[in-house]
């Protein structure tokens, strides 16, 4: 016992020329990887604890720390790669579950990366979004299929309620308690400056917040954490979460660690224990049962919120697609298996799922094919990394995309893939007072409106460069999209041509 299998998966070097033992790297890791010792008289490492965060190397004052991934290798072979042992290690030690964070990093095909989008040359010219107008908004919500006009000629149809975006672009669901009050102040005000929605997750919204309403997307899930009458009102839109995309199948676990007095009151359990959402809804076992829960939902808000069913993209997502459609939501949310989270079983989160691309454009189709389309908006989740991600998004079918890596990443996070440690050194998943303040919610807030202009711009270009000066124009454009180095089966579901046709 206490035989360690393997060397540590990274390696500190710190220049002893550089190093001036300021002990600014000991003070900033909550992984306790830095110490100094007197007896040597410089700092030390014990790189075992090292999750490769670059919370050192960004703070060390002259820049004497570098972490590296060790290239000390397990003997594998074509069958056992590092990481199959490594797990099988660890499992073989504390006979429990693997836990990870964040999204699925298999080698999997990205398919954004093998469609590649169309510019106009000679006719159907391009358009300059510096110099012609650009129109980025869109509304989420049914629309009607046609409408009607009165004898005096005004609009008679009433359109349903709409959630209005000032582009395709949300931050998608992400729980406080998950993640840290200032990264949560963070989206709000930064959702509000944009003029687009964050996502409170299955957490409860924080009395904070509550100024942020018109920007907020109010999540019910399984959990029913934070759920009440004045909860339900504060949103623009009410988001019933059946599933998410990292961990499709499962429930939720927020460790009772994580549970303090601000969490606690928020979602409404006792301070310090565990958070857990069961898998399915105990209420839903049927899409008759989702619609009992959308209209109650509705009848609680007097029909003025428009309410999203997020699911994950698992097999037959088009069937389940159709029929939430036919539920009375307005809007079905599909997270792809390359989302994120701030815990996930390994195993769930590794190799189980379907990537958005090819369900976004599945559920696209099939909704056109039975006609009920315009009964509800799109909004895709699940690894949308840039720009060109929702351009090509929007192009398959979406209305809008749901982002949280790109987001976090934009409010310090260096994908060290341990938020389930609750030792974020960067202030985002954790709840330690010590590091939730290292994140300036006036900084993330402003970090996170620079992402998302430069998006809005590049999205602009984009367009422009196709000829198209609207997201409605370019909503379902497969025609904009070329495949390359897919095969048939993958062109047809993805619904285009290859590169060169
Ligand atoms: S932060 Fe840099 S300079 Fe300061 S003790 Fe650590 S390695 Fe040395
Ligand atoms: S949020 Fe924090 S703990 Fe999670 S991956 Fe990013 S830096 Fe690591």
């Amino acid at each position: 016992m206490g035989l360690n299998y393997f060397y540590p998966e990274f390696e500190v070097i710190r220049n002893e020329q550089r190093c001036i033992n300021c002990r600014v790297c000991e003070q900033q890791c909550a992984n306790e990887v830095h110490s100094f010792d007197s007896g040597l008289g410089r700092m030390v490492s014990d790189e075992s604890l090292c999750v490769d965060c670059q919370r050192c190397v960004a703070l060390c004052p002259t820049r004497a720390l570098k972490i590296v991934k060790s290239d000390c290798r397990l003997r594998e072979n074509a069958n056992w790669d590092q990481d199959t042992i490594r797990e099988v290690y660890k499992q073989s030690g504390s006979g429990g579950v693997l836990l990870s964070s964040m999204g699925n990093p298999k080698p999997f095909p990205v398919y954004w990366d093998k469609i590649l989008i169309n510019a106009s040359q000679v006719t159907n010219p391009s358009i300059d979004p510096l110099r012609e107008p650009m129109e980025t908004r869109v509304f989420l919500g049914k629309k009607p299929s046609r409408v009607e006009k009165g004898p005096d000629g005004k609009l008679r149809t009433e359109l349903p309620p709409q959630i209005e975006l000032s582009m395709p672009v949300m931050f998608s669901a992400m729980s406080y308690g998950s993640i840290s009050y200032n990264a949560h102040a963070s989206l709000a005000r930064a959702a509000s400056l944009l003029g687009i929605c964050y996502n409170t997750g299955e957490g409860g919204l924080h009395e904070d917040f509550y100024q942020y309403g018109p920007n907020t997307i109010v999540q019910v899930a399984s959990g029913r954490f934070g759920v009440h009458e004045r909860y339900l009102q504060a949103g623009a839109a009410i988001e019933i979460k059946m599933g998410q995309g990292a961990k499709p199948g499962i429930g939720g676990h927020l460790p009772g660690a994580k549970v303090g007095p601000d969490v606690s009151r928020t979602r409404m359990i006792p301070e310090g224990s565990d958070a857990i959402s069961p898998a399915p809804h105990h209420d839903i076992y049927s899409i008759e049962d989702l619609r009992q829960l959308v209209w109650s939902l509705k009848e609680a808000t007097g029909h003025t919120k428009p309410v999203i069913v997020k699911v994950a993209a698992v097999h037959n997502i088009a069937a389940i697609a159709s029929g939430i459609a036919r539920s009375g939501a307005d809007i079905i949310a599909i997270d792809g298996f390359r989302g994120g989270t701030g815990a996930a079983p390994t195993r769930i989160r590794d190799n189980v799922g379907i990537p958005i691309e090819l369900a976004l454009a599945a559920v696209d189709q099939r909704l056109r094919d039975e006609g009920i389309r315009n009964n509800v908006s799109l909004v895709a989740g699940g690894s949308i990394r840039s720009s060109a991600d929702v351009v090509k998004a929007v192009a398959l079918g979406a209305d809008a995309c749901y982002v949280a890596t790109a987001a976090v990443l934009a409010l310090g996070c260096h994908l060290c893939r341990s938020c389930q440690t609750g030792r974020c050194n960067w202030g985002i998943a954790t709840q330690r007072p010590d590091l939730v303040k290292r994140l300036d919610p006036e900084t993330g807030s402003e970090r996170l409106v620079n992402l998302m202009t430069a998006w809005q711009r590049e999205i602009m270009e984009l367009m422009g460069g196709m000829g198209i000066n609207s997201i409605e124009a370019l909503k379902g454009n497969r025609l904009m999209l070329r495949g390359i180095g897919l095969n048939e089966k993958e062109l047809q579901i993805l619904g285009i041509a290859h590169a060169g046709e």
